[in-house]
């Protein structure tokens, strides 16, 4: 048999990849293992499903790079017993990876459209532990705080102080910040002596787009209603 790394199906050869990067954390791993992203991308892009690029999702939108979401992932140091706010639903992709790592996924959405098609995917995937919200999540999920982690895969020019707010004693948000074009990954810790601030990597996120109100909430789990 031959072993050579073209002959592995795509998704190992992903995640080789991204253990070659750097990417240790087996959690992190077998997560992202366990999720298969063709599904979260269109069709139109079906064979690049596993290439380690941004791909264009509907609503002018993109589904992250797969390195970027394990970095992110692994700088969250989610537990199984965490609760996590996302901000920016987007495919879902990343909602579905830190389903498998802790309690509960809240995640918020501004385009419905795109919120829609993430709750079909999170219950073809048999993930019950995601709590959906279309609006702006820049003002997070106030009646959900305070929440252990928070992650925000859309680039915001400051912190939301919503945000901040809304992160227990000793969280610890993700967020890309900078301008619409070039990005910081921080790394945000609430802890009791005040906010630790780390940069982790540059980026390029789509914006995060602040202000409207939140329309309505939708429970993608039959048991939440
Ligand atoms: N996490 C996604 C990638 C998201 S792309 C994935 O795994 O596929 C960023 C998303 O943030 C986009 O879908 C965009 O519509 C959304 N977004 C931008 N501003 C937002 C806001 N204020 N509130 C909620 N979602 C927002």
């Amino acid at each position: 048999m031959n072993l050579s790394a073209e002959n592995l199906p795509d998704r190992i050869r992903l995640l080789m990849k991204l253990r070659t990067s750097g990417i240790s954390d087996t959690r992190v791993l077998s997560a992202m293992e366990s999720i298969p992203r063709e599904i979260f991308v269109p069709d139109s892009f079906r064979d690049k499903a596993y290439d380690d690029t941004a791909l264009p999702i509907d609503s002018g939108q993109t589904i992250s790079q797969p390195s970027v979401v394990a970095w992110m992932t692994w700088a969250l140091q989610v537990t199984d017993r965490m609760r996590v706010l996302e901000v920016g639903t987007g495919s879902g992709y990343q909602a579905a990876i830190l389903a498998k790592l802790c309690r509960m996924v809240y995640t918020v959405e501004r385009h419905k459209d795109l919120l829609k098609v993430a709750e079909e995917r999170f219950k073809q995937l048999k993930l019950s532990n995601i709590m959906t919200l279309a609006g702006d999540g820049s003002k997070g999920w106030k009646v959900a705080a305070p929440f252990d982690r928070i992650i925000v895969t859309a680039a915001a020019h400051s912190v939301p102080a919503a945000l901040l707010d809304q992160l227990a004693e000793g969280g610890i948000m993700v967020i890309p910040v900078g301008s619409d074009t070039e990005q910081l990954l921080l790394r945000i810790e609430k802890t009791p002596n005040g906010i630790e601030q780390q940069h982790l990597m540059s980026v390029r996120f789509v914006p995060l787009i602040e202000g409207g109100k939140m329309t309505h909430t939708r429970h993608n789990t039959t048991s939440a209603a």
